[in-house]
């Protein structure tokens, strides 16, 4: 029984993504954030699989999808401890560990109004300093702000909304 349990939540794909080790209930969050929840691709989503080294992780596997450098980024800071495997042929073809920057750049807004990065003349690019990791803290190195990860909006994040709200309008 144990078996058979196991195999159907490691059913394999033939190509594609397998993003593993997400911190439990993160997955969701994790598809919405890197814009993979609007693929068509075909999705396997595990919540709160049970696992040997977190106890509970979530898992999500995709076919024929492979993840760009800001994905990858955005599920480090997610997700520290996420692994992501890439497959062809039904095989790991590759394995990385994600890896969260020390400084991330570009990819989270401040969303404090003064701050230099929503300068409406000379707007910059965002830069937050990690000051820890889990549970995440990082800082706005112009403002000095701080965010927890529930307070974090990703750039990409927001160019989706203001499409959204394009198409609204029109
Ligand atoms: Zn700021």
């Amino acid at each position: 029984m144990k078996m058979l349990e196991e195999k159907l939540k490691i059913d394999k794909i033939s190509k594609g993504t397998v993003i593993d080790h997400i911190d439990a209930g993160y997955a969701l969050t994790i598809l919405n954030l890197t814009g993979l929840d609007e693929s068509k691709n075909l999705m396997t989503i595990g919540v709160n699989v049970s696992s040997k080294k977190y106890q509970t992780k979530d898992i999500i596997k995709i076919e024929n999808v492979f993840l760009n450098k800001t994905q990858m980024q955005q599920i480090s800071i997610l997700s520290p401890n996420a692994t992501i495997s890439l497959i062809e042929n039904f095989k790991v073809i590759e394995k990385k560990k994600v890896k969260i920057p020390k400084i991330i750049k570009k990819l989270i807004l401040c969303v404090n109004q003064t701050c230099i990065t929503n300068s409406e003349k000379e707007p910059i690019d965002t830069e937050f300093l990690v000051l820890e990791e889990k549970p995440l803290k990082i800082q706005c190195v112009y403002c000095e702000r701080i965010y927890k990860l529930e307070e974090i909006v990703f750039t990409s994040k927001e160019k989706k909304e203001k499409k959204v709200k394009q198409r609204i309008k029109l």
